[in-house]
């Protein structure tokens, strides 16, 4: 009886989410069947839901400059350098390994051979973007001109064009909302939008990028000032604190604004008949994020770090369902961080650093889905891969993934480079744009999922430092 109700008492907000989540999908279904909302009514009704994003996505700010800040300044320089080493080794191999598991299935299952293009609705213009392009772009969102803006990324010429069609959004059912990125995706959006209804949120995208590579520099520069860089890392590991309770606040509000978010989304999706279509494509793509992340990942954590891969993932519930109800890594970072530190005790100075780095440029699901979908269009096309177009789709994609923000449908315009470099209209993400809100929310799950087990394998094989650190250091960042 005790032992239910301290569980109960635990994870009540955890048992709250999912019980609001099937209570929102019969709401959306209910509404559906019975009663015919207008547009605007529709709006009304995803209004607690939108509430939620709006409150998510306004501490992540506070939260990445903080944590990012006191992460690397807490640490000395060559332990974060080790850190940060172990880290980006654990995202590189990670997700080239989820961007082969996509291609063994999806040449595999070839969900693509029986249909053709036509079949399903192809329209549109071809941007030219190229990989070069691309890269370029992520290494300029590295260095922003301007802090300010980096925090609230806008194109102001952009965001007009786009702006326009939002008139044909009731007409049109798909919508994305697009990453706070430079020139080459404004490109991209604006082709797209000839076809399908785009609502650029660019105004409330954040530069991360950029934003960690500047705490990352601070960061470096206060640890090595003194004393008094002292008075700023007590600064910023005190903002940190206080953004976390406001967190801990927003989760509270979590369930409700869950329920009528999933609930507007069941109510607004029209073509359900594209699912029939596509549901072999649809297949492959979660059947390959389902192995990466019952399979694989958990095997690497096992072998790394020797404890239950599956306990652990299950202290991360919370934060997988959030990221599959709200599609962002972004937004869903604030979760993550305090599932990462309250259930599975992952030490501070692991998360602040590994976590908003890993939801900016690990995304296993996306590298996955990205490499499925362009050899799925190949197969579409009728188009024969080769040995050297398979390598080249496994490294456009694994950069495309790293440069999709973490914002819903990223994956989806940076699906774009790996459809040029292998000479494929790039017009054709449109083929699978309908089917995206779907698998977005599940490839954003496994990102999100993917980070966090980067953390608990980075804590395991930097143990040493952390301990010795904990001897010599008297500042005790990690547990004030
Ligand atoms: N929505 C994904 C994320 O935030 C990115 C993507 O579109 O694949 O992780």
């Amino acid at each position: 009886g005790r032992d239910v109700k301290s569980f109960l008492k635990r994870n009540w907000i955890l048992i709250a989410t999912i019980a609001s989540v099937l209570l929102g999908i019969s709401l959306g279904l209910l509404v559906r069947e019975y009663a015919s909302l207008s547009q605007l009514e529709k709006q009304y009704f995803g209004f607690p839901g939108e509430i939620l994003m709006r409150m998510l996505k306004l501490v992540i700010l506070p939260l990445i400059i903080s944590s990012m800040i006191t992460g690397v300044a807490a640490l000395d320089s060559e332990v974060s350098g080790r850190i940060g080493l172990r880290a980006v080794i654990y995202y590189f191999s990670t997700t080239i390994i989820a961007v082969i598991l996509g291609i063994v299935l999806v040449t595999t299952i070839k969900p693509g051979v029986s249909q053709t293009a036509d079949s399903i609705d192809r329209a549109g213009t071809t941007p030219n973007v190229t990989t070069v392009d691309t890269l370029l772009d992520l290494v300029r969102n590295m260095f922003p001109e301007n802090l300010v803006q980096a925090c609230f990324q806008q194109y102001k010429s952009q965001r007009k064009e786009i702006e326009t069609p939002m008139g044909n959004a009731s007409r049109n059912a798909v919508t994305i909302t697009f990453p706070p990125f430079t020139t080459v995706m404004a490109t991209i959006a604006q082709n797209l939008t000839k076809d399908y209804t785009l609502v650029g949120t660019y105004s409330d995208g954040i530069n991360v990028l950029g934003l960690i590579v500047f705490c990352v520099a601070f960061g470096l520069v206060i640890g090595k000032m003194g004393e008094r860089g002292r008075i700023l890392l007590e600064f910023f590991d005190a903002l940190n604190e206080a953004t976390m309770r406001l967190v801990q606040i927003i989760m509270c509000y979590m369930p409700l604004g869950i329920l009528f978010l999933i609930a507007a989304k069941i109510i607004e999706v029209e073509d359900w008949d594209i699912f029939r279509k596509m549901g072999l494509y649809m297949a492959t793509v979660l059947s390959g994020l389902a192995i990466h992340a019952i399979v694989f990942l958990p095997l690497i954590y096992l072998a790394l770090v020797r404890k239950n891969p599956y306990t652990f993932a299950l202290g991360m519930a919370q934060a997988l369902v959030t990221a599959l109800m709200i599609s962002s890594s972004s937004a869903t970072l604030p979760v993550t961080f305090r599932c990462a530190e309250e259930n599975n005790r992952i030490d501070k100075r692991i998360t602040r650093f590994v976590l908003p780095v890993g939801a900016t440029i690990n995304m296993d699901g996306t590298a996955l889905y990205e490499a499925v979908a362009a050899i799925f269009i190949a197969q579409l096309n009728g188009l024969d891969l080769d040995v050297g177009k398979i390598v080249t789709i496994s490294i456009t994609a694994t950069v495309a993934s790293i440069g999709a923000a973490g914002v819903p449908n990223a994956g989806l315009v940076t699906m774009v480079i790996v459809l040029t470099a292998v000479g494929l209209p790039a017009s054709d993400v449109t083929l699978i744009v309908a089917v995206d809100w779907l698998i977005d929310r599940f490839r954003t799950m496994i990102n999100v999922l993917g980070d966090a087990y980067g953390a608990g394998i980075v804590q395991k094989l930097s143990k040493r430092e952390l301990e010795r650190m904990d001897i010599t250091s008297d500042v005790d960042v990690a547990n004030p």
